[in-house]
């Protein structure tokens, strides 16, 4: 193994000191982490360091470290390992060193995944009660949130995790999703602070995690599965691209138009404004301009947004709501990137019924997968090697025509638009 660029001999490890000593420096020279630091945007770098230097942890130095010797060598030095809490099989990430005769003090570094609220709505003190127990047990490090919605805490050795669990736990906190079980979701802010919100998914995200929680704590399917709970077809939880089950608000009936708001619109933007940044940009010309102002065909609406987006005062989605359900989207796996397929046009999400109906549906489709699917295989590539057909034969879906065949595969195309 190549050693770390002129390390020299500090305490406990080699460090990037050419010196005897590190003065009254915490932290050992990183000088390739430092080039993080340049440039206009904050770095992950500059939070660590300041933690380090203020709390004086030894693992977080040792993680610098460790991370400047891979950046030197060029090659990552975690392994995975199995870490859990009393009646649980998921929930915390092992990282274990691989180079922890060279670098003891990072020899450990798990991730302890905790589940955040629907919508990401804390309160202060609900927020201080878990900085200071993890600042006690672990890191102090938090990432806030992790691509599974999860709150990470970041950096805790073996032996202190169910002491950790026990009192998170005891003020309310439980672990995440992780392995081939349910993962713990995530959801926008939804009708506590969005106009468009088309059904509560913050309830139904809470329902959810409450009927599978057993699978989210214990590890029992083919591989992973995720929810994401986007309120309005905007999608701001990126659900389509990101979660095997896209639960996303839509609407059945017209675009609801507020007239005076409207000609308010009108007036002040001009009808230019109207052509060019409403009517022209209509992805199916739904809109057309009708004396002075617009007119939507709502069947040729496909629900994008963008004149609700443009205009929200004077539109809102329609009064019928409810959800789509798209499924299938995730990032690179076997057969690569793929987005969701829209498997539900519409479904009614109003009482404690429509959710019952919708967890019933969602049981049938993951009992599905879980005897078609391989091993290590997102529901989305199980319905693609044996056809949609099989798929909603095998689920008791009705065919319908909205349905799509073929998911689109590229899901840079709305970061980019
Ligand atoms: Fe057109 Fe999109 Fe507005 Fe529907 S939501 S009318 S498709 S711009």
């Amino acid at each position: 193994m190549e050693e770390a660029k002129g390390a020299g001999s500090c305490g406990s490890h080699q460090c990037g000191h050419s010196g005897g000593g590190c003065g009254d420096k915490f932290l050992n020279p990183t000088p390739m982490l430092d080039e993080l630091e340049n440039g206009p945007w904050p770095s992950f770098v500059g939070g660590f360091k300041e933690l380090a230097e203020r709390t004086k942890k030894p693992m977080l130095r040792g993680v610098m470290d460790q991370l400047e010797y891979s950046y030197n060598t060029k090659m990552g030095y975690w392994k995975g390992g199995l870490v859990t809490v009393d009646g649980y099989g998921a929930g915390v990430i092992t990282r274990y060193s691989m180079i922890k005769d060279k670098i003891p003090e990072a020899s450990e570094f798990h991730t302890m995944r905790i589940q955040p609220a629907p919508g990401l709505h804390y309160n202060t003190e609900m927020l201080r009660e878990l900085c200071d127990i993890w600042e006690e047990y672990g890191s102090g490090i938090i990432t806030l949130h992790g691509q599974t919605g999860d709150i990470m805490l970041q950096g805790i050795e073996q032996d202190k995790v169910q002491e950790c669990f026990d009192r998170l736990n005891e003020k309310g906190w439980d672990l995440g999703g992780a392995g081939a079980g349910m993962r713990t979701a995530v959801s926008c802010a939804g009708p506590a602070r969005c106009e468009q919100a088309c059904y509560d998914n913050l309830e139904l995200h809470l329902q959810a995690l409450r009927h599978f929680v057993s699978q989210l704590h214990r590890p029992e399917w083919n591989y992973k599965i995720k929810f994401k709970f986007s309120a309005c077809p905007n999608d701001c939880t990126n659900a389509i691209m990101r979660s095997d089950l896209a639960v996303i608000g839509t609407w059945k009936d017209a675009i609801q138009v507020d007239e005076p708001a409207l000609k308010e619109w009108i007036e002040k933007n001009g009808v230019d404004a109207l052509v060019n940044q409403v009517i022209n940009l209509c992805p199916t010309r739904a809109i057309t301009l009708e004396n002075g102002g617009m007119k939507i065909e709502t069947r040729d609406c496909v629900r994008c947004m963008h004149c609700l987006n443009v205009m929200p005062k004077a539109l809102s989605p329609g009064k019928e709501r409810g959800i789509s359900l798209l499924m299938g989207g995730k990032n690179t796996l076997k057969v690569g990137v793929n987005m969701g397929s829209l498997i539900i046009p519409f479904m009614k999400m109003e009482t404690d019924e429509d959710r019952e109906a919708f967890m019933e549906l969602v049981e049938e489709i993951i009992d599905w997968w879980d005897d078609n699917g391989l091993d290590h295989e997102r529901i989305g590539e199980s319905i693609e090697r044996v056809g949609l057909k099989q798929f909603l034969e095998g689920v008791g879906i009705e065919v319908d025509i909205n349905q799509v065949a073929r998911p689109r595969d590229n899901p840079y195309f709305k970061a980019k638009y």
